[in-house]
Parts: C-alpha cells; structure tokens; sequence
C-alpha cells in the first residue's frame, strides 16, 4: 500500500492524492491548482501518473481546489466512477460547467494579446464542453454507507460541515491480509457554521490520517461575533442611506451571507430595504442548497419545517438576467448585493464595486481571505486609488472587513480532529496547507501527544 502527495502538498490548491492498494490505483479529489496562470497551467495540463491506469477517484467536495481538474482527467482518458456525495455531485457539475466557461475566456483573452505580437495561440486548459463529459461519471453516495470502490478498499463518506455535500472520507485497506484505516479530511468545517452540520471526527481505529491544515497557525473568531460585526455595518451603512457591497463566492459563502441576513430581517434588526444575489451560479448553487435538505443541520431543519422558506425572504431577490443586473448599477436607494467573484476578480461584481466606490454613503465589506493582486485585497489593505478595467477610482465608499466567517476549521479545531485519534495512528500527513499554516499546527499537535506527523513535498509517497 502506497500514497503518494501529488497536490495540496506545501500549498493550498490542487488537492490531489494517489493511492496504491492490492493493483488498485485511487485518486483522493482531482483539484485545480490556482493562482498565477503561467505557473499553473502546465501543471494543471500534466497529470504526473497515467491517467488510463486510475481505477476510481475519490471526491471530498464541489470546491475548485478538489474538484476542477476533473474536466482535464476525463478529457486524457478517464472514465471511471468518480464517487461523491449526491448534493457534491450537483454542485460539482454547475462549478466545472463555470470553470470551463471562466478557462474558455482567460485564453480568448490571452490570445487577443498574442494574435497582435503574431504568436501562436494558447488552448484553453478545458472547455465548457470537456466539463460536461465529467458529469455522467458521478456516482452519488450517501453519508454514513461502506461501499466497494476498488478490489480491497471500502469508502464511507462523513459530513465534513465546511461546504454543502462535503465529506471526509474513511477508507478500509486490505492488502496480503493486511488491514489499515485510512481517513482523509478533505477540507475541515467549523462548529457552529450556519446551515450545516459540524464535523464527524476521525475516530481511534484510523491508523493514517491526512488532514487539511489551511488555518493551522491560529484559532478563529466566533461566527456568532462576526455576525454581529456584519449587522452594525451593514445597519450604519442603511441609516446614511448607502449601498453594502458584498463580493461573495458563489457556492457557499452567498448561502451563508444569504441566511445571516435572513436572520436579520425576521429578528427586525434591519430596515425594509432590498436584498440581491446576483450571480447566475451563486443562484444556481442556491437552488441545489434548497434541495438538499438531507445535509442541513437541526436549526435548519426546523427552520424549514416551521414554513420559512431556506435561503428566502420576502427583501431578497435572486438575478441571473444581466440586464437586470445592469439597472442596479444606476439606482441610488439603499440596498444589499451580494455578488461573485470573491475575490472581486471577474464577474458582475466588478461593476458593482465600479459604480459603488467612488459615493462614501457606500460600503464595500470584504467577507473572506484575499489573494495577494487582487481587487479584493487592495480593497482590503485600503489602497486610495484602485484600478477596475483600467480606469482608476478613488476609493470614498467605507471598506469594512469581516473575519471570523471562514468555512475552514481554525487551529484549536484541527487539534481536536487530530487528537481524536488518540495518538495511535502510524502517521498523520498534514496536507492543503501552507508552511505558515502547517508548521505551528506540527508544533501544536506535538504539545498534545500526536505522534508521528509528516508534511509532505509534493510528489512524495509512503509506504502504509
Ligand atoms: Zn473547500
Ligand atoms: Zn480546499
């Protein structure tokens, strides 16, 4: 038995494991690698094993980062089951349709520029086409269910709590009457986090576990008090009659932006002003939250269950028509959009934040992590000037930024998880995670008698 680290191995992106096991060869997600374009789409193109020698892949959840290679895999020659949780296979679908359409127009871009200088044209790293090959390949699993997925390997799928449909997922290995437990955590959720479940925990017969360590270096704020943070922006920002903002990513973050302020209206702390998601995915994506009732955690339900609609008020309005998207842009009353990209890279957003930023009864509130470049980030560090589609704006609108709202367990939580099995696993593997995250988590763990941890380099293997 064998693993090796392909992706998510140092760094965040790319989630991607292979496992060896009795002739058997497993991928733990199939993850695109994101951030610059040159750095990453070479490594994206090439998949460093054969691609006709994978017996099954193994989905943790619907995010780019562990699902958005798929549409590559399948296009070299993949055509095996891809097993999921049915609400992943849902959103996993939408998003790879997204992404291909999103690599379709970043090439039409950089050939625009290369067709001038008389170079030869780049290939998108999949199209919107090559994504829908993906989706006939989804098995669908439920929570909680052994099944078969290869000749001596088990899979059982648990709620994860970070996304909608996302798992860890527990694997039993038998090789030459060899028994071992493998668990992989995929990305870990939070207690508490809106709509969802918590976390199941890894339990003491694991004898390796891989786990995610994105926040390893520090624990989080309480969501109760990023809640309250959100709500006395957003009410100052109403009273001065402005706009609030919001770039969110579509799948996820809108959900929970979405039911916060749902929370805000029915407890009357907000006035009757509009509410609008727009975002053709971010709607899309609602609709499967809607109808995955299986996966929402007991507030939720009993929310549902006492006639409130999920993810619905009478104030919010949810747009996928791009000319009613535009006719937001020039009204001046207050309202409350919430739009995509996240990072406020691409997409309608850009326009929004464009119309917005120049009037100081506006907020922009930034609700996740930045990327370095970004608009989001120079919004964020509060730069005076930022450039949006190469004019500059001043930047008068109020910038707030709101933390504590991350999907991801902070580092008391993953101490936790990696506790639970008690010291007794031959060795836990720190992955999707970067060096600042990973290392004090090491230490961290250590204090707590975790024993026998590795961080491992990318392409690396071990031998189970
Ligand atoms: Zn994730
Ligand atoms: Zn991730």
């Amino acid at each position: 038995m064998k693993i090796t680290f392909h992706g998510a191995a140092r760094t965040v992106t790319g989630s991607m494991h292979l496992l060896e096991v009795n002739g058997s060869r497993l991928l733990l997600d199939c993850g695109l690698f994101q951030g610059r374009r040159n750095e990453t789409y070479e490594k994206n193109r090439t998949f460093p094993f054969d691609v006709t020698k994978i017996d099954a892949v193994l989905l943790s959840h619907a995010h780019i980062d562990h699902s958005g290679n798929l549409p590559n895999l399948v296009k070299q020659g993949y055509s095996g089951p891809i097993y999921c949780t049915r609400a992943t296979a849902e959103l996993t679908d939408i998003m790879l349709r997204d992404s291909g359409h999103i690599q379709e127009r970043q090439a039409e871009n950089i050939n625009h520029h290369k067709t001038k200088r008389g170079e030869t044209p780049v290939e998108p790293l999949y199209t919107e086409a090559d994504a829908e090959q993906v989706e006939p390949l989804l098995k669908s699993v439920k929570y909680d269910e052994a099944i078969p997925v290869a000749d001596g390997v088990t899979a059982t799928f648990y709620d994860a709590g970070h996304i909608l449909g996302s798992a860890a997922i527990s694997l039993h290995l038998e090789e030459k009457k060899q028994k071992k437990r493998l668990w992989f955590s995929g990305d870990i959720g939070r207690l508490g986090l809106p709509i969802l479940r918590d976390p199941v925990l890894p339990t003491d017969d694991v004898d390796i576990l891989l786990m995610e360590s994105t926040y390893g270096d520090k624990p989080h704020r309480d969501p109760e008090e990023a809640y309250q943070e959100m709500k006395t922006v957003i009410r100052k920002t109403l009273d001065r009659k402005g706009k609030v903002i919001i770039p969110a990513f579509a799948v996820g973050r809108t959900q929970e932006l979405v039911y916060n302020l749902s929370r805000m209206y029915d407890e009357g702390d907000l006035p009757n002003v509009p509410v609008y998601v727009d975002s053709p995915l971010a709607v899309n994506a609602s609709d499967i939250f809607k109808r995955h009732e299986e996966c929402y955690d007991e507030e939720m339900k009993a929310l549902v269950h006492s006639g409130h609609p999920a993810l619905d008020f009478k104030l919010l309005t949810y747009i996928t028509d791009l000319e009613e998207s535009k006719a937001l842009n020039t009204r001046t009353d207050p309202m409350i959009i919430i739009s995509a990209s996240g990072m406020a890279e691409a997409g309608r957003i850009v326009y929004h934040i464009r119309w917005g930023i120049e009037n100081k009864r506006n907020t922009i509130m930034i609700v996740s992590w930045q990327s370095p470049e970004t608009l989001g980030r120079k919004l964020a560090e509060r730069e005076k000037t930022v450039k949006i589609m190469g004019e500059t704006y001043r930047c008068r609108a109020e910038i707030a930024t709101i933390g504590g709202l991350s999907a991801h367990a902070g580092q008391d939580f993953l101490v936790k998880y990696a506790s639970a099995v008690k010291g007794k696993a031959d060795a836990v593997f720190l992955v999707h995670g970067e060096e600042r995250g990973a290392l004090p988590l090491q230490e961290k763990l250590k204090e707590n008698r975790v024993k026998h941890i590795y961080y491992p380099a990318p392409h690396s293997s071990a031998e189970l």
